[in-house]
């Protein structure tokens, strides 16, 4: 983990996870505090180094690697938490995220991990995508980036922009192959917004900061359109049920479903794409034998 000055306020740790620090008027805001204390220990660790208090954290999203590290750093500063609507609500309630993840349904053991279920944080307030907020004397635009989760924001301050998972570094992504989304269509909007959007840097959640993101962006994209053309291709030949594709993209993408983990986040990435396809009104949902069917050839 080491700590890189992007412009003149602005600092990430570069880790598994990114964390921002930004230079306000007395003190650092963090922008994601990491996956748990040891995280939050190493932001501690980076403010002392730079002689200047932790004044907040703001949190792009509610993934437990983004905010696990709110806990200790409220614990030990008291320090105020920012965070967007609806993503705040998985904050102050971790459990939901492994919950939703299991259709609702109380989860099996399985899921209450520690990359699934962080330790519940409290929320001071929630920020509106499209808005401009002060922290500590320092402007933030609040930028709506959804589709990775369903309210993420990414945080444009001082020539910097805090993209969170809206796009993944190249190396993140040939590992995941198909990066987590609840909704396809949204996370490739939310691609294209950032590329729209001007800064010197661009920090992903996941890689390292880029000064042009152009061509990372393309391929985030690019990996969105060729799963749509074969879940489109694969529909038109004949309908499925969700476990019947599941098992086919893993097999044509060489996915790694090999723990509950890893399988509920990859069925959830497959329904982001299956409700994008639907609201499109390129594929239709029935129920036919008590079998949930997918069906294209429109
Ligand atoms: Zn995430």
């Amino acid at each position: 983990m080491e700590r890189i000055r992007l412009t003149e306020r602005v600092h990430y740790l570069h880790g598994g996870v990114n964390s921002g620090l930004v230079e306000t008027e007395k003190g650092l805001l963090v922008i994601d505090s990491g996956l748990d204390r040891s995280a939050a220990n190493r932001i501690v660790r980076a403010a002392e180094e730079l002689k200047r208090p932790l004044v907040a954290v703001l949190n792009t999203h509610a993934h437990a690697d983004h905010y696990g590290g709110n806990a200790q750093l409220v614990r030990k500063l008291g320090i105020p938490v920012y965070a967007p609507a609806v993503e705040e609500a998985v904050i102050r309630e971790p459990r939901y995220e492994p919950i939703y993840l299991f259709g609702g349904a109380a989860p099996i053991a399985d899921l209450e991990n520690r990359f699934l279920q962080a330790e519940p944080s409290p929320v001071d307030h929630v920020v509106a995508p499209g808005t401009v907020i002060t922290i500590d004397g320092t402007e933030l635009e609040v930028l709506d980036l959804s589709g990775h989760s369903i309210a993420q924001v990414g945080i444009r301050v001082a020539g910097v922009l805090f993209a969170a998972d809206a796009f993944f570094g190249l190396e993140a992504l040939k590992k995941h192959r198909i990066p987590y989304n609840v909704d396809a269509e949204k996370t490739r909007r939310s691609m294209e917004r950032v590329g729209e959007t001007q800064a010197d840097w661009y920090v992903p959640g996941h890689g390292e900061a880029l000064q042009d993101p152009r061509a990372t962006l393309t391929e985030n994209i690019d990996v969105i359109d060729s799963t749509m053309r074969w879940l489109t291709t694969r529909l038109d030949e004949a309908p499925a049920t969700t476990d019947d594709l599941l098992v086919s993209m893993a097999e044509f993408f060489g996915l790694e479903l090999g723990n509950p983990t890893s399988f509920v986040l990859y069925r959830t990435t497959l329904l982001g794409y299956l409700t994008s396809l639907h609201r499109a009104g390129g594929i239709t949902a029935r129920i036919a034998d008590a079998r949930w069917l997918w069906a294209g050839g429109f």
